[in-house]
């Protein structure tokens, strides 16, 4: 239930005009490119497509030339205008017939529509069929309408799994939206005929179609249309490695490191008799001010249970009181429920880690003020319920209007994040010093020391959200973060503090641009000994991410707490986490020692109507999972042993729902993948990290007996031999053999 916004996406990549509406002429607005822009694409494009190569066909030769002529034009001091004129005079006769066949969309054949336009640009196919277009109309373009199946992209988009079907789909609705923005159609024009089809074609409701393509489409041409990235290139970079990625060398960099070498390992141990620290975690609380017990919460938008939605004729569509398996966000009393139950057992928390997503899901229809007034909101009910409490917060990807929209530092005032970063440092000045202010106001991120020798390091991950398209403008370490969180670990490193780092979105997920994620595992790597720990939320499932050594494949160094959402939405129970952190002493690791998930089961709840429904613990990690301690190591061997225990896979499973009674059945595929997600704390990755995984569910799945005695003689005897020498000592647990 990864905040999937599965509208957003799903427009972008299908029915990409929708998003791109321009006031004016958005080619006559000089764009804000480095001086050397269109050189250095000019020459990379030479350098892809190599003149009189042995495989070029003339077409491929036609292209080229096309591209490069292009490129040149652009370089000749930019003239827009000129631009214009020729960019209009290429493709006119195929724009006219476009518009044409726009107005009557819901008859349209898209197939006839694409052929035609597959054989009237001067771009052509290759012999593979392969479009070697810049900012033309994609060829694939045709196939791609052929083969999109909007309900598997819709699908892909939700569970985060995606395919050569989303690919295609937003190859085809990219090349569609660039054509749109290159042949200097208006913004009213744009939006009318993305609305239209969004409409026609069933996407969603029409007040959805509009409200979203309202919201994004001035943000989107803005960006689009001082982009010369082909479809090929901004699909990769949204949708990742199922989209062959190709090289471009403007999302291709590496924030350096320090020349001090790594510490070598150092194994420290928690101290025997000191008493942890608890930690809370909230994430995801996604209060929805418009909550509505008995509203529809069937309905097919993407939020439901709202008065919006109308009375449902069957009471079994009714929201429930205290929230909904459906598509629907937390109400106040649950929120409200929830605080009062943590302020009356845990009295004894030592601090608060708050990691984002506070408004509800209603992406369509919101704005700043809508956002700012869910953001007061929630640190009025956080400081209410826990007045005490230090409160660590980092931002998440539904804080900003549009949502996903964070522009980096220095872009022009009107699109600029002060309404929102002000906002934050003005908020979470209660529980932050004033050094936290330079950092919050600029990006939204901070460093602080919480406690002698350590220190909490909360990161803005919008920066890595691959679906923030400002990123597609420059994705090079916006507002410095990285390099920001590099000088802040050596400084932890040198004074000798341990560090844990909070963030929204998981720096292994999908949503994680790949280069950010590459960078960001990096310097985990590097900082191993510093890193005590890492918290995130955003997927609203239970779980975690291991990272590993880049030199020893076999060796986790590190380990990233996903906690559970507050919201259910949707499918699950509404839940938050405890950590037992190694406490307040000289030396202290600031390790977790354990953890627990505490829930509210909704459907009982709901069943009796209760005035004050039952929070209680689901698990403890240690015990439910017989973990002798956390350390990335044991997560991994956790990982490995999930691999041959189903019955242990299926705890991990249940929890990761948070004992939703709704969850789905998970087969050998979903295993694989989220199994492969453990292992998963760089992005875009799957191939090289979860290989020996997938094949050894495989080879369980088709199961032999040949398979069944390898499996069981290399893990019995390997602990053996591991436990002969010592490795474990006396630990060595039962369960092993
Ligand atoms: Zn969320
Ligand atoms: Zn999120």
């Amino acid at each position: 239930m990864q905040c999937k916004e599965p509208l957003f996406l799903l427009f972008l990549v299908a029915m990409a005009p929708a998003l791109f509406g321009v006031q004016g002429n958005v080619l006559s607005t000089p764009a804000r490119l480095p001086k050397d822009f269109w050189e250095k694409k000019s020459l990379y494009y030479s350098h892809q497509h190599p003149e009189g190569s042995a495989e070029e066909s003339p077409e491929d030769a036609k292209t080229r030339e096309i591209v490069i002529e292009r490129l040149k034009s652009r370089n000749s001091g930019d003239d827009a205008d000129q631009r214009l004129a020729e960019q209009r005079e290429l493709i006119a006769p195929v724009a006219d017939r476009i518009q044409r066949k726009w107005d009557d969309l819901s008859t349209m054949n898209f197939t006839a529509l694409m052929w035609e336009i597959d054989n009237e640009l001067p771009e052509m196919n290759d012999r593979k069929g392969r479009t070697r277009g810049a900012r033309g109309l994609p060829a694939f373009l045709g196939n791609a309408m052929k083969l999109l199946d909007l309900k598997q992209v819709v699908k892909e988009i939700e569970t985060s799994v995606m395919t050569s079907v989303s690919c295609s789909a937003c190859k085809a609705g990219v090349g569609l939206l660039q054509h749109y923005v290159d042949s200097g159609k208006s913004t009213d024009d744009i939006i009318h005929a993305a609305t239209k089809l969004c409409v026609s074609m069933k996407i969603e409701s029409r007040r959805v179609c509009e409200g979203i393509i309202d919201i994004m489409a001035e943000e989107v041409v803005y960006v689009l249309a001082r982009l010369i990235l082909t479809a090929d290139e901004i699909c990769g970079f949204v949708i990742g490695d199922v989209c062959a990625i190709p090289y471009n060398p403007y999302h291709d960099w590496e924030v350096p490191l320090p020349p001090i070498p790594k510490p070598g390992a150092v194994v420290a141990l928690p101290a025997p008799n000191v008493a942890p620290l608890k930690v809370l975690h909230l994430s995801d609380t996604h209060f929805d001010p418009y909550y509505h017990e008995g509203s529809h919460a069937a309905c097919s938008e993407p939020l439901c249970c709202r008065l919006t939605d109308g009375i449902p004729n069957s009471p079994s569509d009714g929201a429930g009181r205290w929230g909904d398996y459906r598509k629907c966000d937390t109400p106040r009393k649950t929120i409200e429920s929830m605080l009062a139950h943590i302020a009356n057992y845990h009295q004894d928390i030592d601090f608060v880690i708050w990691t984002g997503d506070l408004p509800p899901h209603d992406v369509w229809n919101q704005s700043r003020s809508d956002n700012l007034y869910v953001l007061r909101e929630t640190v009025r009910q956080l400081s209410f319920y826990l007045p005490k409490a230090r409160i660590f917060p980092a931002l998440g990807n539904h804080e900003s209007s549009p949502v996903n929209s964070f522009p980096p530092p220095n872009v022009e005032a009107q699109y600029a994040m002060d309404w929102l970063y002000d906002e934050l440092d003005l908020l979470w000045r209660r529980w932050l010093p004033d050094s936290t202010s330079p950092t919050v106001r600029r990006g939204a991120f901070y460093s602080v020391l919480a406690s002698p020798g350590f220190r909490i390091i909360s990161l803005n991950m919008n920066y890595c959200n691959n679906k923030n398209w400002w990123l597609l403008l420059n994705s090079t370490d916006p507002a410095q973060e990285l390099q920001w969180l590099i000088y802040e670990l050596q400084s932890a490193e040198l004074k000798g503090e341990k560090v844990h780092i909070l963030g929204h979105i998981p720096p292994g997920h999908s949503d994680c641009l790949k280069v950010w994620s590459h960078n960001y595992y990096r310097i985990v790597n590097r900082y191993e000994a510093t890193i005590a720990g890492q918290f995130f939320g955003h997927t609203h499932f239970d779980e975690f991410e291991v990272f590993y050594d880049e030199t020893y494949r076999g060796r986790a160094s590190s380990v990233a707490y996903i906690g559970p959402s507050v919201t259910p939405y949707y499918g699950l129970n509404p839940g938050y986490r405890i950590y037992h952190v190694d406490g307040n002493y000289a030396g202290s690791t600031r390790t977790v020692l354990d953890h627990e998930t505490w829930i509210m089961d909704l459907q009982e709840a709901n069943r009796h109507a209760v005035e004050s429904p039952r929070w209680y613990r689901l698990y403890t990690a240690r015990e439910a999972f017989r973990m002798h301690s956390l350390t990335p190591q044991d997560w991994d061997h956790l990982v490995q042993r999930m691999t041959y225990d189903d019955n242990l896979f299926q705890t991990y499973y249940k929890f990761y729902w948070k004992a939703s009674p709704v969850r789905p059945d998970c087969d050998a595929e979903c295993k694989k993948r989220l199994l492969c997600d453990l292992k998963s704390g760089r992005s875009n990755d799957r191939k090289l990290t979860c290989q020996e995984i997938e094949e050894r569910i495989d080879a369980k799945k088709s199961s032999t007996w040949k398979t069944w005695l390898f499996n069981g003689f290399a893990l019995s005897s390997l602990f053996t031999f591991l436990a002969g020498f010592g490795w474990f000592g006396s630990s060595v647990p039962s369960w092993l053999f």
